[in-house]
C-alpha cells in the first residue's frame, strides 16, 4: 500500500496539488498515493483524524482550513507560527507536525528560478493577508537591507511587524507605511494582495518601480496580471506566482520524502495548461 497524502479543502475540485505531487513522486521515484479531500466547513479535525485512521503520512491545506491546521497540530515550525497559518502537514504517531511553505516556496521562486538574489536588496511586500503573513519570515531570513510592508489598512500591516518583532527578536525589523507615502524605488515588489483578483493595482506610486526592479504578483494566470501590466508600464521586469504555487509544492514534498523533487517539467506543464 503506498504511502497516503492528500490536499484538504473546501472547495476542493480545482486544486491542481494533485497533479503536482504525482508529477513529483514521478520523477522522484517515490511511491506514493495524492488525493483531494473534501471537508466539511465544521469538521477539519475530525476529516484529518479519520484521514490519519486510514494511514496517512500527510497533507496539504488550503482555504479556508490554514488556520484551522494551525491550531490542530501538536508542533509548529517557526514559519509556520511566524505565519499563523498552517498548509502542510505531517503526520508521525501521535505528532502532528504544522509547517508553512508558502513563503519558502516564494523566496526559492525568485532566487533560484527568477535568479534574483534577495540578500542586501531592497524589498516592497503589498498586503497584510494570508499569503504576506506567510512570507514575512522567509523574506527576512534572506537579510535584505530593508523590508517594507505597505497594506491598504495600515493598522494591519502594523499588527503583523510587531507580531515578527515580538516572536522573531533576532530578525531586522520591518517598516510599515501606507501606499500613498511610499518615497522609495525598490528592488524588489511583491504583490501579495489580492487586489488582482477584482483586476484591481493597489494605488502605489509608479516610482517605487525602476528598470533592475523585479515586480512580483503572487497571483498567476493566463495573462499578465493589471500589476504585472502597471509594473511593466515603469520599466520593471515582471513574474507571476505560479512559480510560488510549485516550489511551496515542492518544499511540502521535502518535508514529508526527505526528498527535493525538480521542479521545471511540472512548471513548464503547468504554464502550458494555463
Ligand atoms: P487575504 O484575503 O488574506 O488578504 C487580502 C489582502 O489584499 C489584504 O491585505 C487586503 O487589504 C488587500 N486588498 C484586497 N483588495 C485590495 C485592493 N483592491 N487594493 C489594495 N489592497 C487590497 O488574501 P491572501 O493573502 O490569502 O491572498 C492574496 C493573494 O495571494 C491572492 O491573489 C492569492 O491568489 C495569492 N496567493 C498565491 C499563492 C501562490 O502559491 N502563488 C499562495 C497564496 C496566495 P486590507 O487589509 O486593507 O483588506
Amino acid at each position: 500500500m503506498p504511502d497516503l497524502y492528500a490536499v484538504i479543502g473546501n472547495p476542493i475540485a480545482h486544486s491542481k496539488s494533485p497533479e503536482i505531487h504525482a508529477r513529483f513522486a514521478q520523477e522522484a521515484g517515490q511511491v506514493m498515493q495524492y488525493t483531494r479531500l473534501l471537508a466539511p466547513l465544521d469538521s477539519f479535525a475530525t476529516t484529518v483524524q479519520k484521514f490519519i485512521e486510514e494511514g496517512a503520512k500527510g497533507a496539504n491545506v488550503t482555504v479556508p482550513f490554514k488556520l484551522d491546521a494551525y491550531a490542530l497540530a501538536t508542533i509548529l515550525t517557526d514559519r509556520a507560527e511566524a505565519a499563523g497559518a498552517v498548509n502542510t502537514l505531517k503526520f508521525d504517531g501521535d505528532t502532528i507536525l504544522g509547517d508553512n511553505t508558502d513563503g519558502i516556496g516564494l523566496v526559492t521562486d525568485i532566487v533560484r528560478n527568477a535568479g534574483v538574489g534577495l540578500t542586501g536588496k531592497r524589498i516592497l511586500l503589498l498586503g497584510a493577508g494570508g499569503a504576506a503573513r506567510g512570507a514575512l519570515l522567509p523574506l527576512l531570513q534572506t537579510q535584505p537591507s530593508q523590508l517594507v510592508l505597505a497594506n491598504r489598512t495600515l493598522a494591519k500591516a502594523e499588527d503583523l511587524a510587531q507580531q515578527i518583532a515580538l516572536n522573531f527578536p533576532n530578525e531586522a525589523r520591518i517598516t510599515t507605511c501606507e501606499f500613498a507615502d511610499l518615497q522609495d524605488q525598490f528592488d524588489i515588489v511583491i504583490n501579495a494582495t489580492s487586489a488582482s483578483l477584482q483586476a484591481d493595482v493597489p494605488p502605489i506610486p509608479p516610482h517605487v518601480f525602476g528598470v533592475s526592479t523585479l515586480a512580483y504578483d503572487m497571483m498567476y494566470g493566463q495573462q499578465p496580471t493589471v500589476f504585472m501590466q502597471f509594473a511593466s508600464a515603469h520599466g520593471a521586469s515582471v513574474r507571476d506566482g505560479l512559480g510560488m504555487l510549485v516550489e511551496q509544492a515542492a518544499e511540502a514534498f521535502f518535508v514529508w520524502r526527505g526528498v527535493r523533487p525538480q521542479t521545471a517539467d511540472v512548471y513548464a506543464a503547468l504554464r502550458a495548461q494555463l
